[in-house]
């Protein structure tokens, strides 16, 4: 099995200089560690694209959070999209799934997409996602579409399992130095609504 964070290791430690990287985010908080780990390697810009988070104010909170860090942290970025229409046609066959399944991997598919897409026009070295620094995410198939990505467009994914070396525990410590509102679901319906049923449940 591959060791996704020594490869990683490795990589980062075979740098000469800071290649420009596409750092595709889902949220302040999961971000907090990964720059913290990557800012001295690489010249990083942020993408926040995620079509999947409902309801959309509650995107709007999330967006608002990863500007106002980025902004504290001076690190550049760009905001995708918000087309939840296009992320629920392509989520039309699984729409009920919950998280871990299928679904989770096609949502990770349609984000890491449309970051190599960006990359690759406007001509980074690098792209990747900070999804893996959370435990609930699936390394092995992130970085299965990394390279898959990589393959298709013909641009550098950067391995990685941003949650080892205490990366998840990091981002915790983090947002609480920062301030940051953490979420308490990932993104999409099913699992928002499950988060409630077992907060009820414990009523
Ligand atoms: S649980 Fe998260 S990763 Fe999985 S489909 Fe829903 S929003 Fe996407």
């Amino acid at each position: 099995m591959v060791d996704y964070n020594l490869e990683f290791e490795n990589i980062i430690s075979n740098l000469f200089n800071k290649p420009k990287l596409l750092l595709h985010s889902c949220c302040a908080p999961c971000s907090s560690s990964v720059l913290e780990k990557l800012c001295n390697h690489f010249e990083i810009t942020v993408f926040f694209y995620n079509p999947n988070i409902v309801p959309f104010d509650e995107y709007e909170r999330r967006l608002k959070e990863q500007v106002d860090l980025l902004e504290k942290l001076k690190i550049s970025y760009i905001i995708g999209e918000y087309d939840n229409k296009k992320y629920h046609d392509e989520m039309k066959d699984c729409e009920n799934l919950g998280e871990g399944s299928l679904k989770c991997k096609k949502c990770y598919f349609l984000r890491m997409k449309e970051t190599a897409i960006l990359a690759k026009n406007l001509k980074f070295e690098y792209f990747t996602t900070t999804l893996s620094v959370s435990p609930h995410k699936n390394a092995n198939w992130i970085n299965e579409i990394g390279f898959e990505l990589q393959k298709e467009y013909n641009i550098n994914f950067l391995i990685s399992d941003f949650k080892k070396k205490n990366g998840y525990l990091r981002s915790l410590q983090l947002s609480k130095e920062y301030g940051l509102y953490r979420q308490n679901y990932c993104g999409c319906t099913p699992v928002k609504e499950k988060n409630e049923e077992n907060k009820n449940n414990t009523k």
